[in-house]
């Protein structure tokens, strides 16, 4: 009976907190009972069960109640695997104590891992910043985080910070962004004060650096950079960075700043897909009810944004946002779909992807062509180059098939292909194309 529930009950959390987060956490555990209206589950590690109660919790209590169970709290006992099974460990230890952020960033207090909903997208990059988080016997020493913007990175940066902090509140810490270190750098060589800098920021028993690529393209903080990091890395100090390139992109990092960032933790976080999307959604509204707002938007209308709005987090933010703004506005606290629609049409339209027959017209309009002539049999130059570009920005742009988007240029597979890779090929090295693509991509993509 006790089995059967669980199975139903894990069928359906493979679906609410993706695949890649169910196989990490979910997978190894067993359900031991149900005791009046708590669950009782077997854990391998009392880290897992921490780590499970504090961020799954309500996802397990959901699909328990889906399956027909009325419990309202997850409790958990450690029974541990077989070594080789384990997956995570334990963080008993001891932390440094001295004192405190005297420059950069103030930390957001709504940026905690209580707050942060985890999906596929972004499952990697959360277990990463929490074991980094919880661990207090130094095993762990560096973090890099980068994706692109509004994915969740600043969020993850500011909840490691609030749980080290509530770990040891006299953590000796410092927060800032790449461009607050550029801008200390740059003051402190100017006013003789270099030393102090690096005094200060060498002291630290953990550096949290946010969008580091801020420092792109300077050479000398580059440098101060390098040294920083070198420095509290072999003292066995803590970095965490987050940045929107891969390691091996930032191009004017030189070769030790990128295999220290590359010797510790690296994760990239990917846009939500539609359902993490609705969670996080769910999770803001939830937010706000804590300072006060209480709204209650139905799940179509939720679903119309999650639908609508990918890519950027703060997108999807700021419509709910104006949802509340509107609610408020008309003292109700709910919306309907059609006021929804309404009041966030023009967010939407952003995000709607064109057709792949928009960026004909766009292409042929750029090139000074006819639309026809994108599609008809003509080889001079610049008809071939335009008919490639519009190829390529379909593919990038629509999630249309390479067959369809052959059909609309009357072109086969093969040409269709080689246009994509042409076009690669091409802008790596002619920057004019670049921008003209750029040009018309933003057209599009912002009317
Ligand atoms: P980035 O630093 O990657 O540009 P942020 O961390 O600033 O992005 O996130 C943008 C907004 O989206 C923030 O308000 C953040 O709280 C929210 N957000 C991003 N990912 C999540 C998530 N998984 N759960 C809850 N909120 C999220
Ligand atoms: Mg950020």
């Amino acid at each position: 009976m006790v089995q059967e529930v669980w199975d139903k009950v894990r069928n359906k959390l493979k679906f609410s907190l993706g695949l890649s987060v169910f196989n990490n956490w979910i997978e190894d555990i067993k359900l031991i009972s149900i005791d009046g209206d708590r669950v009782i589950l077997s854990v391998p590690s009392r880290f897992t069960g921490e780590y499970i109660t504090e961020n799954f919790s309500h996802e397990i209590l959901d699909c328990f109640r889906i399956v027909g169970e009325a419990v309202t709290s997850v409790k958990y006992q450690v029974q541990p695997l077989k070594p080789s099974n384990q997956k995570f460990r334990g963080t008993p230890g001891r932390v440094t104590n001295i004192s405190n952020n005297k420059s950069g960033l103030k930390p957001d207090k709504r940026y905690t891992f209580e707050r942060f909903v985890v999906g596929d997208a972004n499952g990697k990059a959360h277990i990463a910043s929490w074991q980094i988080a919880n661990d207090q016997e130094g095993n762990f020493n560096s973090l890099y985080l980068h994706g692109n913007v509004g994915l969740g990175k600043t969020h993850l940066l500011h909840a490691i910070y609030w749980m080290k902090l509530s770990r040891d509140p006299n953590l000796k810490y410092c927060l800032l962004t790449g461009q607050h270190f550029s801008d200390y750098y740059v003051a402190a060589s100017k006013h003789g004060k270099l030393l102090e800098f690096r005094e200060r920021l060498r002291s630290v028993d953990a550096l949290f650096i946010d969008d580091i690529q801020l420092i792109l393209g300077k050479k000398g903080t580059t440098q101060e950079l390098d040294l920083t990091l070198s420095t509290l890395l072999s003292e066995g100090k803590l970095v965490v960075a987050t940045g929107l390139l891969p390691v091996d992109e930032m191009q004017e990092f030189g070769p030790r700043i990128k295999s220290r960032l590359q010797h510790g933790f690296v994760e990239k976080l990917e846009p939500p897909n539609v359902d993490l999307r609705m969670r996080i959604l769910r999770q803001k509204l939830t937010d706000q009810r804590g300072s006060g707002i209480d709204l209650h938007f139905g799940k179509d209308v939720l679903e119309f944004i999650a639908e609508n709005i990918a890519g950027d987090i703060r997108k999807m933010e700021g419509a709910l946002q104006r949802l509340i703004v509107t609610a408020g506005f008309m003292n109700c606290t709910t919306i309907s779909l059609e006021l929804c629609k309404e009041a966030i049409s023009d967010l939407v339209k952003i995000s709607e992807p064109p057709t792949v027959e928009e960026i004909m017209g766009a292409v042929a309009e750029y090139h000074d062509l006819e639309l026809s002539e994108l599609t008809g049999p003509k080889r001079i130059r610049n008809v071939v180059r335009a008919r490639q570009i519009g190829i390529y920005l379909a593919n990038e742009l629509t999630s249309k098939s390479l067959p369809h988007i052959g059909s609309c240029f009357d072109r086969d597979r093969t040409t269709i292909i080689h246009s994509i890779n042409k076009i690669e090929e091409l802008m790596k090295r002619d920057k004019d194309l670049e921008y003209s693509i750029g040009k018309i991509r933003r057209d599009l993509l912002h009317g």
